[in-house]
């Protein structure tokens, strides 16, 4: 009689837990079911990358000087400068140039560093291939424009969280001309250099960072 009674008496802890348990993930289901989606329907529509967003390097063949600087800051010199000496101009000259982006943690110092800015960060980020050797990007694969969702007619962009309205998390549908949260950077760089060098309370207002965009 007692194991009985210690029997549903378990059974019956059992089953309050299990309900217990579905109510909890219910209630997960339902606090979802009030919100907005925030679903992207890729590739058909796409996030507008962040500004300094680091995908994949542009390079401009005719800028190059061969000195290697973007080889030596590498942390994994990787770029590949396949240069000859021409004796006629006693200059290097550029035969062949290429980044395995297979490698590359895109870091942008060989963009940093580079003296005539022939290397830039584009906000390309598609770059699955079936083969990992196609990864490994020449000159001319490296001079391709960059490709940009903003300017693709067969994608929607949508506008990431930092270029949103405050408090508005659904790209879709926004009003025309609805202002971002976030300020531009060249805004803020604006607004640092209107300010007064000095401040009479306090220490000079920092130097602001060189935008090159
Ligand atoms: S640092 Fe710039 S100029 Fe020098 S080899 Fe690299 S890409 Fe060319
Ligand atoms: S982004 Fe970084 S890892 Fe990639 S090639 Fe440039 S320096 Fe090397």
């Amino acid at each position: 009689m007692f194991n009985l009674l210690k029997q549903v008496g378990d059974y019956a802890k059992g089953t309050f837990q299990a309900a217990k348990y579905i109510g909890q993930g219910l209630a997960v289901t339902f606090d979802h079911m009030s919100r907005r989606p925030v679903t992207v329907q890729y590739p058909y529509e796409k996030l507008i990358p962040s500004e300094r967003y680091r995908g994949r390097i542009h390079f401009e063949f005719d800028k190059c000087i061969a000195c290697e600087v973007c080889v030596r800051v590498c942390p994994i010199n990787l770029p590949v400068v396949d240069w000859v000496f021409d004796k006629q101009s006693k200059k290097k000259k550029l035969d062949h140039y290429s980044i395995d982006f297979g490698v590359c943690i895109f870091c942008g110092n060989c963009v940093e560093y580079c003296p005539t800015n022939c290397l830039s960060m584009t906000e390309e980020y598609e770059l699955a291939a079936y083969d990992r050797h196609e990864l490994n990007y020449d000159n001319v694969a490296l001079s391709r424009l960059p490709y940009k969702v903003t300017q693709d007619p067969a994608v929607t962009p949508l506008r990431e969280f930092a270029y949103l309205p405050a408090g508005v998390v659904d790209p879709h549908d926004l009003p025309a001309g609805s202002q971002r949260a976030g300020r531009h950077p060249q805004d803020l760089v604006a607004e640092l250099k209107a300010q007064p060098a000095t401040s009479p309370s306090g220490p000079e207002t920092p130097e602001a960072p060189n935008n090159k965009e």
